[in-house]
């Protein structure tokens, strides 16, 4: 039988512990792929798949990428999902005896990629762990280029849709997990995120989950004793699913990972919890349609100037805050930013200056900061002296506590700028990293290689002069080393001790031993330099890893400071207000704008609203109005504003007292979830459940049409019950627009229910929406209208005209009849119910305990027999 040759038999073995990853096998200048790996990537990549022989009878499949190409490879792979192992060779090929070792010395992965064009700056790069059991779920994520961490549970009701909802909001690239119990919560539900979400999911190694296991991975990457240290109780979920993660990125990224020092143990009591189908709605970071920034409520407030700024406040936005405190303590910052033009200006400036600390500390930590970042670092730093000076006259508040966190780290600064040049090389192994002056030796070294120059200039005048040839030159390259280069015409003058190295077309290149010693000396010189160049640098690197967890402290402080900056211009920039925000249940909003429509409208179009809600007398606002009148955007421009009041943000009014709101549920718009085999309709529902299930009284719940996708008595009596129930059971704070007019009456029942329309005019057969909101109900929808505007053709709007009359005719009658006809049963039924009662009350007079009372009435009983006369008959009152 033939065997594997001794190198593919290296590979196997090697790639059996990685065989979920496509692994890039380091041959010479080359990564090679092999067998279906090669299959795999020679078609996802559209290189040519070779063969190689492999001892065996048929020949290996083999496709390769040029080593210093492969990053551009590598990140296509991953982004469609793939992980890639990378296999070098871990041992000198000089001192090997047999086979080079090789070994996989990184795992890249959708979710953990730190020094690649795939990291947006504005966004983060998370990696889910999701642990499953009968008691919850625990969850944790991390960002690996910025070394944040973060973990919670969740227990109790709804746990898939919360989970779901934290899945969407954090927009992981990749997720592992691990179920208990599989028939629990299976595989569909890990299929729908899937689907839904589009995310990189894998089921991870039961046993990284173990508690004891994780705790111990948690344990020593924290070097800490207990997990209690870091505020986990004991058997919080949250400990399977770190440990198995800090698992998951030793194994894949196979070194200590010092950065991530720090872990976030939140609870989904502290921020308000967005449901997906919400955060959709309302546009937060991106639109419905083109899922785009532009047009969404980030794209509006996003002014920040460094990407820590970016991606926080991303996170803000989708997280909401429920502390009044704090979240006053962000408007002042904001409200002295906004006021103090110079003072924002100059921030921005500094701001501007800033690289991405965050992720440098990561690439620092990674081993992967290339001396140009450590410049940029350097250059970064140097702002922050600036910038603490800004707001030296801050006493108080959430300014003076950024500053003081912000350290200026001018030891880093000192220590970069003394070391590394200021336009330092791209490549490690090149040289031209470190200045002179920083390490004594490296300096002799330079003024060998300097010398050197003046050496070889020297000696080519000296040949020159003894040639007589004025064209020769000195010159050098990689292969030969130093020549000296004579030209065809003047061969005839070469002296004799010129040994001849190469020949050219119009020339011949020689060397001598005088130009080899010097070359010696010189290289040697070079040599030596370019590797203590590169050993200092990684000293250099080594030492600042001991201070990342300052510089990520500072890069959080900037990252903060930069988005209360941002803030306070898209206040100053769109007009607006700062809000009240308190413990009351009133929201008072006065000329209230949406902050996106009102941006794209041109010429200051924008029509401001009011709104006045609160638990008792204005709980429910029935809005009625024709399609396109805008009661949808009214909707959600009160949903923004209260949600941008509780991220710290001014909001777009002029002025607005914000009842502190512990969530926000809408129901909008018309979804198919086909991924899901949900219909239009079933969405709307399941939505509408969540929404009463989950919602209390300091909610606000944005009903955009409900029951629009059944039969229209269908839709009515649900949207009917729906207004009902909210109003009796949630008391929730509600803006419910509808087209079924007939839900206007509910106001006559119930005092929290008013009535609000959209205002239209009316211009002989045309409307004109003039986009006020003011109470009263609409008596039409103008629905025709609309579509006539839509440009639906005049055949189709005159047929629709006359079938809405001949509706309309048959609807008042079937009005009257429905009223005729409740008038009808009502008195049947209070008849069957009077004479109900009529029967109970003849038993009542014929029965035993009447007749005893008689008998107390005329003393023939003794005063126990009447006391238990008496009982029996409290019995039967109650009864009856
Ligand atoms: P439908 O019932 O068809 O969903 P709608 O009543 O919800 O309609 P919107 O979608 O909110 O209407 O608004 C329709 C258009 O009217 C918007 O795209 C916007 O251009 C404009 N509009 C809405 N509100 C205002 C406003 N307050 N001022 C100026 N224009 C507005």
């Amino acid at each position: 039988m033939r065997k594997l040759t001794p190198m593919m038999q290296q590979y196997m073995e090697i790639k059996n512990q990685y065989k979920d990853a496509l692994m890039f096998f380091r041959l010479g200048d080359f990564y090679e792929l092999f067998f279906d790996d090669a299959e795999t990537a020679s078609r996802e990549l559209e290189i040519t798949l070779t063969a190689r022989d492999c001892g065996l009878e048929s020949k290996a499949p083999m496709c390769g990428v040029p080593y210093h190409a492969a990053n551009g490879y590598i990140d296509k792979l991953v982004s469609k999902g793939y992980k890639v192992a990378i296999c070098e060779q871990v041992e000198d090929p000089s001192v090997a005896k047999g086979i080079v070792k090789r070994d996989v010395v990184r795992v890249i992965t959708p979710g953990t990629l730190i020094d690649t064009n795939l990291l947006e700056d504005k966004k983060n790069n998370y990696l889910v762990s999701l642990y499953m059991s009968s008691l919850g779920c625990g969850f944790s994520y991390v960002d690996i280029s910025t070394g944040e961490l973060l973990s919670t549970e969740i227990v109790g009701t709804s746990i898939e849709q919360n989970l779901i909802d934290e899945i969407s909001k954090i927009e992981p690239n990749e997720l592992i997990y691990f179920v208990e119990e599989e028939d629990k919560i299976g595989t569909n539900f890990i299929e729908g995120i899937r689907k839904k979400l589009n995310i990189h999911i894998s089921k991870y190694d039961p046993w990284t989950f173990e508690e004891s296991y994780a705790m111990n991975q948690i344990k020593n990457q924290f070097n800490i004793l207990t997990v209690e240290s870091l505020g986990f109780s004991l058997n919080h979920l949250g400990i399977n699913a770190t440990g198995a993660l800090i698992h998951y990125l030793k194994s894949t990224q196979k070194r200590t990972l010092s950065h991530i020092n720090k872990i976030n143990i939140y609870t989904f009591t502290e921020k308000m919890v967005l449901d997906i189908s919400t955060r959709r709605n309302l546009e937060l970071t991106e639109t419905i349609r083109g899922k785009n920034k532009k047009g969404s409520l980030l794209w509006i407030l996003d002014k920040t100037q460094t990407a820590m700024g970016g991606r926080m406040i991303r996170k803000w936005i989708e997280e909401p805050l429920l502390n009044i405190q704090n979240i006053n303590r962000r408007l002042e910052a904001v409200a002295t930013l906004k006021n103090d033009i110079l003072l924002r200006c100059e921030l921005k400036e500094s701001l501007k200056q800033i690289y991405d600390l965050e992720r440098l500390s990561g690439k620092i930590a990674f081993g992967s900061a290339t001396p140009r970042d450590l410049v940029a670092l350097k250059k970064s730093v140097a702002f922050l002296p600036d910038i603490k000076k800004l707001f030296e006259n801050e006493n108080s508040g959430l300014l003076k506590e950024l500053l003081n966190n912000i350290d200026t780290l001018e030891d880093i600064q000192a220590l970069i700028e003394s070391s590394i040049l200021d336009e330092p090389s791209i490549s490690l192994k090149d040289g031209g990293i470190i200045k002179e002056g920083y390490n004594d030796e490296l300096d002799e070294l330079y003024v060998a290689a300097r010398e050197g120059k003046h050496w070889i200039a020297k000696l080519e005048q000296a040949e020159k002069d003894r040639t007589g040839i004025k064209s020769l030159k000195v010159g050098y390259n990689k292969i030969f080393g130093y020549y000296i280069e004579i030209t065809k015409s003047n061969l005839h003058l070469a002296p004799e001790n010129y040994i001849r190295k190469q020949t050219l077309a119009n020339c011949e290149r020689y060397i001598t031993p005088e130009l080899k010693e010097l070359e010696d000396k010189i290289l040697g010189a070079e040599e030596k330099s370019i590797a203590i160049e590169y050993e200092q640098f990684i000293e250099i690197r080594n030492m600042l890893l001991h201070e990342i967890e300052r510089i990520q402290r500072t890069a959080r402080a900037v990252a903060e400071l930069d988005v209360l900056y941002s803030f306070a211009e898209a206040a100053s920039e769109n007009n607006y207000v700062k809000p009240t925000v308190n413990s009351s249940e009133t929201i008072d909003i006065k000329e209230g704008r949406h902050p996106v429509v009102e941006k794209v409208l041109e010429n200051n179009m924008f029509i401001s609203n009011d709104t006045y809600i609160n638990t008792e007398d204005e709980q429910l606002l029935m809005i009625t109005g024709p399609n396109m009148a805008g009661k949808s955007t009214y909707m959600r421009q009160v949903a923004l504003i209260i949600l941008m009041a509780q991220i710290g943000s001014f909001v777009p009014a002029t002025s607005a007292t914000i009842g502190i709101t512990d969530r926000i549920f809408t129901r909008v718009g018309a979804n198919d979830d086909l991924s899901q085999g949900q219909s239009t309709f079933m969405v709307e529902m399941s939505e509408m459940a969540t929404i009463v299930n989950l919602a209390t009284k300091k909610s606000l719940l944005i009903v955009d049409e409900i029951g629009r996708g059944t039969s229209t008595f269908d839709g009515l009596s649900i949207a009917w019950s729906t207004a009902e129930y909210i109003c009796q059971s949630l008391g929730s704070r509600t803006l419910f627009s509808t087209h079924y007019h007939e839900l206007t009456k509910l106001s006559e029942t119930y005092r929290g229910i008013k009535n609000y329309k959209v205002l239209v005019k009316e211009d002989k057969e045309d409307v004109i929406f003039l986009h006020k909101v003011v109470k009263g109900n609409a008596d039409r929808s103008y629905g025709i209208q609309v579509a006539k505007l839509a440009g639906l053709p005049a055949a189709i709007i005159t047929r629709a005209s006359h079938i809405l009359s001949d509706l309309e005719r048959e609807s008042i009658q079937k009005e009257q009849y429905i009223i005729e006809s409740t008038a009808e049963n009502t008195l049947t039924a209070s008849t069957d119910v009077a004479n109900e009662k009529q029967l109970k009350l003849d038993d009542f007079i014929e029965s035993e305990i009447v007749k005893d009372l008689k008998k107390i009435n005329l003393l023939e009983t003794t005063p126990m027999d009447a006391l238990n006369i008496l009982y029996q008959l409290q019995k039967k009152v109650a009864e009856i």
